[in-house]
């Protein structure tokens, strides 16, 4: 029987690191190859949840046994395929090979980034990818802000920033029972972190006043006055609007312009939450569908969803950079000690993490090789292939396109002649059902006024068109 230090010796070993790694990384080239053909591989490889659970049991054995590729070709087996040119479901990209070789550097060197020291290289890319996303929203020389684990996070470490800002009363450090009851103006459509943004602050249900949207599902900037003086006779006092760049359900953008008006005329934090479309600023043909970012106080802009980075990267950028220390105002002594508490550089003290990834290392080391081109091609290439698809339904009699795409989600349903109305809801949800346990597609579904629909993002720049023209058939057939 081995000694503790001698299974410590072997455990950290660098040649049987360097042979595991090669036959990890010929096993994860196999199976891109794979999907990225869609070879005979269905996009989910569904199987109830307690089915699975059979296969990945947590009898831990006490011993060293077994092989890595024998548990990672189950793995692979049983995942959901997100580089399959089929996979057109949720907002969750195709991540570029090279950021997940990154990830695997960055789970290696594990530099936490709470404060400088634990993260040097970490801090300063992230600083640069900031300046650089920054710089591309078009905000202001001052701006700045952090990278964090999520869109959600970061609309909350957001929404934290402009109580301080706008609250008028200190509510991190006395509560939100320290002044009056704030509240936000939110589009109906907002994603659902929103409002549990909200709730984490303490505001109660009340804390969000829904804004109404048109028939486009993007907000209506002549409702935010409606709404505002709707906030104050429920003796509420608005702080801060947010919009849209890329509504979660049908991709729409709110118009920004007419929002950053009302925010200045009436004086609150205009947030813009871009965690999918924000990405619509790299694209010359696409960037006026954000057109007012510019002047947004704060924008969350995901990484992992229009920038093809594995999960999970988020930035949230503030106009004043110096925003970004107010969401957390509280200091942790024993971490950041002496009286420069507030330099760019300790990024701990603006996150909800202490310890986080080294989550700039993947879009750095991409934006560095692939160059900036590959990502506004990228962000063009989607958009106008969602548009051709929008176009193949609005010629398909028996497909009906819910709204014409701001992005690269299309939501749509199959409406075939004489099916009757009562039924339509439970043919798409059916659909979905067959195609996705088939593994023909991954694809969701949402429920808008006129009902269920089918949902799309093409998100995955390996979907074609000719694999949109086969969902349309697949559809029909399976109708
Ligand atoms: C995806 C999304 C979120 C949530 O972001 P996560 O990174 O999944 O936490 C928030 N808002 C919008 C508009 C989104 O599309």
């Amino acid at each position: 029987m081995p000694s503790y230090r001698d299974r410590v010796a072997a455990a950290y070993d660098a040649e049987h690191f360097r042979r595991q790694g090669h036959q990890l990384v010929d096993q994860l080239a196999d199976y891109l190859s794979r999907a990225t053909h869609g070879d005979n591989l269905p996009v989910l490889p569904w199987s109830p949840p307690a089915e699975r659970l059979t296969q990945f049991p947590g009898d831990f054995p006490a011993e060293p046994t077994g092989e890595l590729s024998g548990l990672m070709e189950r793995v692979l087996a049983t995942s959901n395929h997100l580089h399959h040119p089929r996979y057109i479901g949720h907002q969750v990209t195709a991540p570029l090979p090279l950021a997940a070789l990154c990830d695997f550097v960055s789970s290696l060197l594990n530099n936490g980034m709470a404060v400088y020291e634990m993260g040097p290289s970490a801090t300063a890319m992230e600083h640069s990818v900031l300046r650089w996303m920054a710089g591309q929203l078009g905000l202001p020389e001052g701006s700045g802000g952090v990278l964090t684990s999520g869109g959600s996070a970061g609309n909350l470490t957001a929404l934290l920033a402009a109580r301080q800002a706008r609250a008028g009363y200190d509510a991190w450090g006395g509560g939100s029972a320290a002044g009056p009851p704030l509240t936000v103006l939110v589009p109906e459509t907002a994603h659902y972190c929103i409002a549990r943004s909200v709730k984490v602050m303490g505001w109660g249900t009340e804390g969000v006043t829904p804004v109404p949207v048109d028939a486009h599902f993007r907000l209506r900037p002549e409702a935010l006055e409606e709404a505002r003086t709707r906030a104050l006779k429920a003796g509420r006092r608005p702080i801060a609007v947010v919009a849209c760049a890329g509504s979660t359900a049908t991709g729409a953008f709110d118009p920004l312009e007419a929002v950053a008006d009302f925010c200045e005329r009436q004086g609150l934090w205009f947030h813009v939450d871009g965690a999918h479309g924000a990405s619509a600023v790299l694209s010359p043909e696409d960037r006026h569908r954000v057109k007012g970012i510019e002047r947004a106080d704060s924008v969350v802009w995901d990484a992992h969803k229009m920038m093809l980075m594995p999960a999970l990267i988020t930035a949230v950028l503030f106009r004043e950079g110096s925003r970004s220390f107010e969401a957390f105002a509280q200091e942790a002594s024993y971490l950041f000690h002496g009286q420069d508490t507030r330099r760019w550089s300790d990024i701990g003290l603006r996150t909800l993490e202490c310890t986080k990834e080294m989550m700039a290392l993947k879009l750095y080391t991409c934006l560095s090789l692939l160059g900036t081109r590959f990502f506004s091609d990228y962000v063009a290439a989607t958009f106008a292939l969602a548009r051709r698809f929008a176009a193949m339904l609005q010629a398909a009699p028996d497909f009906e396109l819910a709204v014409e795409p701001g992005c690269n989600i299309v939501c749509f349903r199959h409406t075939p002649a004489g099916l009757p109305p009562s039924e339509r809801d439970a043919l798409q949800t059916h659909l979905r059902e067959r195609l996705i346990t088939r593994g023909d597609f991954y694809l969701v579904q949402t429920t808008l006024p006129r009902g269920v629909h089918l949902r799309t993002t093409l998100i995955n720049p390996l979907t074609s068109e000719a694999d949109l023209n086969a969902l349309l058939e697949t559809l029909r057939q399976a109708a």
